[in-house]
């Protein structure tokens, strides 16, 4: 893909994650899963992300935010990172709050990342080199699920073609120089917008 400017990939982007939204919303409704008084709240989840353009991205959300809510923001991922790593080091696999969760709330909901926004119910992924991968979805998707029937499932496969495409967009012939990403939503914010001219 040829590169584009800044504007049209955030705009495609913004696109792209609503009819994730759709997609997630349609499957949710089927499978009878709601995430109203949930009891296990999932940005606890531990994840790490592999795109400069969802890094670019969570930064503009983050940009058109109060500067001490962000700088609260950027506070709390300091905390996490330390404690994440503090974790792993005993072996323990992190289980810590997003540090852009407020009370239940997302503080960059239409920023979030892919994983963020479906998490939640049953999805596969043909990576490109053949390997389908599987996700159960959340706990309360898989209680629902364990007797059901032709469980609906999302291929997320040609969602995240689209993302690598417009990966591919952002940044064009740098897509060969640049490292991998490979972080935490926490490392991302602690670190600041990516740096694209590496
Ligand atoms: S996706 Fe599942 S675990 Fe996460 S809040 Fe919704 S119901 Fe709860
Ligand atoms: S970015 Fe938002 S939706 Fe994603 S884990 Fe953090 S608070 Fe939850």
């Amino acid at each position: 893909m040829k590169k584009m400017t800044r504007q049209a990939v955030f705009r495609k982007l913004g696109a792209l994650y609503e009819r994730m939204a759709s997609v997630y919303a349609d499957t949710s409704a089927k499978i009878g899963l709601s995430c109203e008084g949930c009891e296990e709240n999932c940005c606890t989840s531990y994840f790490q992300h592999h795109t400069y353009v969802e890094w670019t991205y969570l930064w503009q959300g983050l940009n058109q935010l109060p500067e001490d809510k962000r700088n609260e923001y950027i506070q709390r991922s300091e905390d996490y990172v330390r404690n994440a790593k503090a974790m792993m080091e005993n072996g323990m696999r992190p289980k810590i709050m997003c540090p852009l969760n407020d009370d239940g709330l997302c503080g960059v909901y239409k920023h979030r990342l892919m994983i963020c926004r479906m998490h939640g119910v049953v999805n596969t992924l043909r990576q490109p080199n053949g390997r389908q991968l599987s996700f159960p979805g959340c706990f309360k998707c898989q209680d629902l699920t364990k007797e059901m029937e032709n469980v609906p499932v999302v291929d997320r496969t040609p969602l995240y073609k689209e993302l690598v495409g417009l990966e591919m967009g952002l940044l064009g012939n740098k897509i060969r120089t640049l490292p991998k990403v490979d972080l935490t939503l926490a490392e991302m914010i602690v670190m600041g917008p990516p740096n694209l001219n590496g």
